[in-house]
């Protein structure tokens, strides 16, 4: 059975690691020609573009730093030429850089923002037109359950990811009459090199947290995602969907 994500061009950002490579993994899997963006671990976006191949999809690795709209706009060209405009974007790129607020600089605070909203704006400003113009076009934001809950020493990161969900708000509604929709995925605390980077400590008292009693595996994450881009949430536009283990609703 063909299905919506059948050939579709698919641009996911920072696909090379993490929950970003466990969606193009799966987008791959589902029909879609993904174009699998990474800033620096070139060798793993090669990694996932080739496991893509290997297992009966078509993908293409492309480099670009998101905060940088040249360079995303290359991005955008060369994805272009590959695959032709892209139908699903996923905005999943995303930095932290963790400090309580009394210790938090302007440069701890502009690094975050410059990621995780510059990037924001630049990959879906470059990719707008060819969404609109899509049959069904999908814009994916990957926010987080500390957009909607704060989190000690996360205020840069708290910020941008709640900001997120204004701005998918918004261009939902400017993207509706088309009948291409916006959404946000905002996890919990999801097993990646992020939270690896959270002390033990902290990690445990995250846990406590969390009702369902375990961090989230990628899977958890990309089962969403897969819906969101497909044709079954063609009636859903301008939501944020909790992948969160029960920590917000
Ligand atoms: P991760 O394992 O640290 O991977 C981050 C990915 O983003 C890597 O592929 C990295 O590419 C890429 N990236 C970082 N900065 C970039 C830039 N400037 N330009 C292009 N790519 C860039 O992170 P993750 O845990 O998978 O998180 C993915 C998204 O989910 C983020 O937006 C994060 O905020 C969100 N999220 C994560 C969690 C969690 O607990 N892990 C929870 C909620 C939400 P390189 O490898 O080339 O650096």
């Amino acid at each position: 059975m063909s299905t919506l994500l059948d050939g579709r061009t698919c641009l996911v950002t920072g696909a090379s690691r993490g929950i970003g490579r466990g969606i193009a993994e799966e987008l791959g899997r589902r029909g879609a020609n993904v174009a699998v963006n990474y800033r620096s671990s070139e060798g793993e976006a090669y990694d996932v573009a080739e496991t893509i191949e290997e297992e009966g999809g078509r993908a293409v690795p492309v480099q670009a730093n998101v905060a940088d709209l040249e360079a995303v706009e290359r991005m955008h060209e060369q994805v272009q030429e590959a695959f032709g405009s892209v139908e699903v974007l996923v905005n999943n790129a995303g930095i932290t850089v963790d400090r309580k607020f009394e210790n938090m600089t302007r440069e701890d605070w502009d690094r975050v923002v410059d990621v995780n909203l510059g990037g924001l704006f630049n990959c879906t400003k470059v990719c707008f037109e060819d969404i609109r113009e899509a049959y069904e076009g999908r814009l994916i934001n990957i926010s987080s359950v500390v957009g909607q809950q704060g989190n000690y020493g996360q205020a840069n990161y708290a910020a941008t990811k709640s900001a997120m969900f204004g701005f998918t708000r918004t261009v939902a509604l400017e993207l509706a009459r088309e009948g291409s929709t916006a959404n946000c995925v905002a996890p919990g605390f999801v097993l990646t090199d992020m939270l690896k980077d959270v002390p033990e400590r902290v990690q445990e008292g995250i846990l406590e947290r969390i009702p369902l009693e375990r961090f989230a595996e990628v899977e958890d994450v990309v089962g969403v995602v897969r819906f969101v881009a497909s044709e079954e949430s063609s009636y859903m536009t301008g939501q944020v969907l909790g992948v969160n283990g029960g920590m917000e609703w």
